[in-house]
């Protein structure tokens, strides 16, 4: 088959990528429509020591199992059952976890991919394949409220105007909280402020230490940084780059100011397709531009363009 992988070295599109094969418990799923994330351009970079089939964020059909011939999506985690963590009910933590396109598992850039039956969500006909191959970063989006008390009228600023960021503003505001989001690129504020979501270029933001909960999707390294400014004292601050550093950071402030840092990843898919279906979240207007499987390589480049929001895969 048809598939994009990443070498170790550079992407490349193999034409006789050898067909996967599923292991009990596991189907095929056809792939329709893939996603590239952030982590994906990471990987390209070598940053995740992965080699293989690229990609993690899909829409597409099962082949086998209880849902053959229906539409899908799927959770990128696969835990092994067996150890504590799982045991602990913290299959996403999984010590021997095997992640789609990312860790020890082909990825999603490819015609077929494999993974555990229980991992998949019948998305209903609602929800198109351009809405629904959003339903992995929306579901990271939820994680959010699942880690962090939030009540309408939490004063809560979102770093960050990329893929993740304006889909965490929208899943906020869908929550009855009047989100603020302080960003770098203006047509990017200016698809939010069509939403009706606040937003605030960061060349005029004055960080004031005032926002109960700062929601980190900067993806860069200085977020936590920029985080700090605008967290008030006892306040929460989500983090959600892997990427960011504290090199040269004073931590002081989160003690004397007791800040909490919540680190934030995968989040709840069955709810994230909910949220598509019910059109609380439009993702449309965050569609930057679609290729050919036969040219992901070149949509991986065009995904690391800074004007870049979401760039789709159609095998
Ligand atoms: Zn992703
Ligand atoms: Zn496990």
């Amino acid at each position: 088959m048809n598939a994009c992988l990443f070498d170790g070295r550079a992407v490349r599109l193999d034409r006789a990528y050898p067909e996967p094969v599923p292991a009990a418990g596991e189907v095929r799923v056809r792939v329709l429509l893939a996603g590239v994330c952030r982590t994906d351009l990471e990987i390209v970079k070598g940053y995740m020591r992965f080699v293989g089939v690229l990609g993690h964020e899909f829409v597409g059909v099962a082949m086998d199992g209880r849902l053959a011939g229906r539409r899908v999506v799927g959770e990128i985690n696969c835990p092994c059952g067996g150890c504590d963590l799982c045991a602990a009910g913290l299959p996403t933590h999984c010590r021997r976890r095997t992640v789609l396109g990312i860790a020890g598992r082909d990825g999603a850039f490819a015609e077929r991919l494999i993974l555990p039956e229980k991992n998949l969500h019948e998305v209903p006909d609602v929800v198109g394949d351009r809405a629904a191959v959003f339903a992995e970063p929306l579901a990271a989006a939820i994680q959010i409220g699942r880690q962090v008390e939030l009540k309408p009228g939490t004063r809560v600023v979102v770093l960050g105007d990329g893929r993740l960021g304006q889909l965490a503003a929208q899943v906020l505001r869908a929550w009855r909280m009047a989100p603020v989001v302080v960003g770098k690129s203006d047509a990017k504020l200016d698809i939010l402020a069509s939403l009706g979501i606040a937003c605030i270029h960061a060349d005029h933001a004055r960080p004031a230490r005032d926002a109960a909960v700062v929601v980190e999707c900067t993806g860069t390294a200085d977020g936590l940084a920029m985080a700090m400014q605008f967290v008030r004292p006892r306040g929460t601050i989500v983090l959600k780059s892997t990427v960011a550093d504290t090199a040269g950071l004073d931590l002081a402030p989160l003690v004397v100011d007791e800040i909490t840092v919540v680190g934030s990843r995968c989040g709840p898919m069955a709810e994230a397709v909910a949220m598509l279906a019910a059109g609380q979240v439009q993702v449309a207007p965050l569609i930057t531009a679609e290729y050919a499987l036969d040219d992901a390589p070149q949509a991986l480049e065009a995904a690391a363009r800074p004007e870049a929001i979401k760039v789709l895969i159609r095998p």
